[in-house]
């Protein structure tokens, strides 16, 4: 049975051993710090398997064990742990694959705080980061070092949506000894399948489309075996843990995780669509506008696209651009995204290999689960008094 499970049926059904034995649908929230047992022996052996067995509230409860288990398996890893945000996942699988005197390359559309991770906390460390253009694809080996131990993608790139080559620069990589980790966030496991194109470590910031709600902080990371060991060292060590009830809500959130993302491609695409069309704009970032330079890519490597994308506009002053914005009745100004409701934000991605100069202002749109004929008729008005302004000015 469990060989021919598609992803959609493993959503339904896994991580729900505990619930069924129980006879209830949901796998229960396990609040614990205590694990108690009824011998020494199982005392005495209780940290053997971190994050599997049970053997401190800090190590995880069945809530916790069966969003690591789903997740894994829908992924094709072999394991999972839990973070208690996203940028802690990444920051413990950076920091579980490097020592004093490494060298990493990270590409230069990565999601700003991990940038500000690896200028930071890794330079005090002593090691190095190099970062690498979007395009780089098997040009990456050029910059691999005797030391360089780690390469680390977000494809697509955040804010401006490039799409990486991960196969060539897996390849690359791993002819040098290196691991590769992926930020696999705007994907999900569901569009992109990391470990069948070349990725070591999965990282999804699962406050996004886990979740689904924004209503919890959660990161995921899934590996296969021969990564774990460092990472749960890295993870234990560090004191990471996650509340249960968050792990419910990434469990929760995973049930339906598949017909919302159907929805929000479909969205997010008729909206891009409509934009693209719009005298106001000046390009779409979206890889599954065919388009869109990075859209051959994207088809190769990925099976869906989410809800969130980017558009450049025409240069516009400032007070029309937020006479758009504030006005906008199904649109909220704030960062995340994920969640079934439309966002809209102004970017300045921060870019030190390739140039970013945007002809005018860079927006980010999560396209929410609201009937996109309805988000089309509110950009439009948004549109009309952005105009209406910058004739009077
Ligand atoms: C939001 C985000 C993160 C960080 O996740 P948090 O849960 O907010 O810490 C990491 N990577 C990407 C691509 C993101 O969009």
């Amino acid at each position: 049975m469990k060989k021919t499970m598609t992803k959609d049926t493993m959503l339904a059904h896994l991580g729900r051993k505990v619930a069924t034995e129980n006879r209830i649908i949901n796998t229960p929230v396990f609040h614990a710090s205590t694990i108690t047992h009824k011998t020494l022996e199982s005392w005495e052996n209780r940290n053997r398997d971190l994050y599997k067995d049970m053997a401190y509230g800090r190590y995880g409860t069945p809530t916790s064990f069966a969003l690591q288990e789903a997740m894994a398996e829908i992924e094709g890893g072999d394991r999972a742990l839990l973070y208690p945000s996203g940028m802690a996942a990444i920051a413990a699988s950076i920091l579980a694959f490097v020592n004093a005197g490494d060298h990493i390359l990270v590409c230069d559309v990565v999601y700003a705080p991990t940038r500000k991770y690896c200028d930071g906390v890794l330079t005090k460390l002593g090691v190095e980061t190099t970062y690498f253009a979007p395009g780089i694809g098997s040009g990456i080996a050029e910059l691999i070092r005797p030391n360089t131990k780690l390469v680390y993608v977000e494809s697509p790139g955040t804010h401006t949506f490039e799409i990486q080559d991960i196969p060539a620069i897996a390849e690359a990589a791993h002819k040098a000894g290196c691991v590769v980790l992926h930020d696999n966030t705007w994907a999900t496991p569901l569009y992109f399948d990391s470990f069948n194109k070349g990725v070591d470590v999965s990282i999804h910031a699962a406050t996004k489309y886990v979740v689904g709600h924004s209503d919890a902080m959660l990161g995921i990371v899934v590996t296969k075996n021969e990564h774990f060991a460092p990472l749960s060292a890295v993870t234990s060590a560090m004191g990471y843990c996650v509340a249960p009830d968050d792990a419910y809500l990434g469990l929760r959130g995973l049930r339906t995780m598949s017909v919302r993302l159907k929805q929000h491609h479909k969205n997010g695409l008729a909206v891009a669509e409509w934009l693209e069309k719009r005298p106001e704009v000046s390009r779409v970032l979206h890889p599954a506008l065919p388009g869109n330079p990075h859209h051959a890519l994207w088809k190769r490597d990925f099976t869906g696209a989410s809800g969130l994308f980017g558009v450049v506009l025409k240069d516009v002053p400032k007070p029309a651009l937020a006479a758009m914005i504030e006005g906008l009745d199904l649109f909220s100004i704030g960062a995340s995204w994920g969640g079934y409701e439309s966002l809209v934000t102004t970017c300045y991605p921060p870019r030190t290999v390739e140039a970013w100069n945007p002809e005018g202002p860079l927006l980010r749109l999560h396209i929410g689960l609201e009937d996109p004929a309805d988000i089309i008729a509110d950009l439009e008005a948004g549109f009309e008094r952005m105009n209406k302004l910058k004739a009077a000015a």
